[in-house]
């Protein structure tokens, strides 16, 4: 993939595809995972492939919502630690927060390939984010030893940790489902989403939905988690989803 020209139209687009072909090869993805990816890609598509003006408030609001709570966690799934992980452990490392692997299909092997992957992201995010070094070997990667479970789901998609998601009062949940999505919500959490989806029940379930590509809106997550000026914005997620609509709309009409 080093061979993608910088100015090919759809350089991103390739290279988040290799990068989910390569963890698969590695034992990180059910299989369905390069699927989810697809159907993201297909809303991407319609909403022009950029951060629109609604995801930016939405970024704002989890800001605000994670900097302000008790106690936060960041539960990231196989794609998510493809696609995002060294920038979501930076993410956690500003929160000072645990960042836990909960996975739809949960086999001892996959949270083995992911939990060292992980590992492995966090020495290289030392080297991306040096302002925050000790902050990120700060950062606890949960998942390996789950003690708690999450109410009203089935099967091992529910185990967590007690002291991650289960005692968490907000939750980021790049790439929910969203049965696990109700249940989280029915826990009375906190829950903010990224979904490229704006009609998924994720999406219209969750407090907070960031409807963004993942790997467009953690940086800039990051960057407004940095910042002192993070405000709240009187939030209301089905607005903001239905101006994200609008926003494909327009797209249509140019
Ligand atoms: P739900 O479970 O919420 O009802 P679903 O079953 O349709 O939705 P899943 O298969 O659970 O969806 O998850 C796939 C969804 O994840 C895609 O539709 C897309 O919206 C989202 N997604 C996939 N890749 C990305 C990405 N890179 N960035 C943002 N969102 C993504
Ligand atoms: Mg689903």
């Amino acid at each position: 993939m080093g061979d993608i020209p910088e100015s090919h139209p759809r350089r991103e687009s390739l290279l988040s595809r290799q990068k989910l072909v390569d963890a698969a090869s590695k034992g990180m993805l059910a299989e369905s995972a390069l699927i989810a990816h697809g159907r993201g890609e297909a809303f991407d598509y319609l909403l022009g492939e950029k951060t629109c003006d609604s995801a930016r408030l939405a970024i704002m609001e989890t800001a605000y919502r994670l900097l302000n709570s008790e106690k936060c966690v960041i539960s990231v799934n196989g794609n998510t630690v493809a696609l995002a992980g060294p920038q979501l452990i930076a993410c956690a490392a500003v929160l000072g927060c645990p960042i836990e692997v909960n996975i739809y299909y949960r086999t001892p092997k996959r949270m083995e390939v992911l939990l060292s992957a992980l590992m492995e992201q966090q020495q290289l995010a030392l080297n991306l984010y040096p302002q925050i070094k000790n902050k990120i070997t700060d950062v606890k990667i949960l998942g390996g030893n789950p003690d708690g479970r999450i109410p009203n789901l089935e099967g091992p998609r529910a185990n967590c940790h007690s002291d991650g998601i289960l005692s968490a009062d907000t939750i980021l949940v790049p790439l929910e489902d969203g049965d696990r999505c109700e249940a989280l919500i029915a826990m009375g959490k906190t829950v903010c989403v990224i979904d490229l989806n704006p009609l998924s029940r994720t999406a219209q379930m969750a407090t907070v939905t960031i409807v963004d590509e993942l790997t467009r809106c953690v940086p800039i997550l990051l960057e407004t988690l940095m910042q002192n000026s993070v405000k709240s914005l009187d939030w209301n997620n089905k607005e903001n989803l239905e101006n994200v609509i609008q926003e494909i709309l327009r797209n249509f009409n140019k």
